[in-house]
């Protein structure tokens, strides 16, 4: 077994799709960065990396590099799962928290889980994901932007 664990915040900007665990929430803003800003699958992406010991999202994907402009983080997902095959590991479970003021993510915690599900190729029940806020505290109080944290635990084939 390898475990390991993934954080990431990106800062709100107006307008745009904001985009958490592959599911489009509409708001009145979204999130600034080079891809499509979804901060949960970045601090997943990071969480599988570090369980693997291939280092983190940025060395893989560089944002300097114009080819991961705007892209669907689901794509950077789905490569970082396509290196652990070739390593012979499998996700066993992901447990992943959102943290932010707004907007309200329950009524998304579902769907996010299902594609996530889907992209590590595991059951629903092996991904959790829950949504907080920091009782308006801090950056994600104050609503300048939204955090994620994920933990994953691997194995490798041998137990699969
Ligand atoms: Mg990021």
């Amino acid at each position: 077994m390898r475990i390991g664990q993934g954080f990431d915040a990106h800062a709100f900007r107006e307008g745009g799709r904001l985009v958490l665990g592959g599911v489009e929430i509409p708001h009145t803003h979204s999130l600034a960065a080079h891809s499509d800003g979804d901060v949960l699958l970045h601090a997943l992406c990071d969480a599988l990396l570090g369980a693997a010991g291939l280092g983190d999202i940025g060395q893989h994907f560089p944002d300097t590099d114009p080819t991961y402009k705007g892209i669907d983080s689901r794509k950077l997902l789905s490569h970082v799962m396509h290196l652990l095959r070739g390593r012979g590991l499998r996700v066993g479970n992901a447990d992943l928290t959102l943290v932010a003021q707004v907007p309200k993510l329950a009524p998304y915690r579902d769907a996010m889980r299902a594609v996530i599900a889907q992209d590590l190729h595991v059951s629903a029940d092996a991904v959790n994901v829950k949504a907080t806020t920091t009782e308006q505290m801090g950056f994600t109080g104050r609503k300048e932007g939204i955090a994620a944290l994920a933990v994953v635990l691997l194995f490798t084939e041998s137990h699969a």
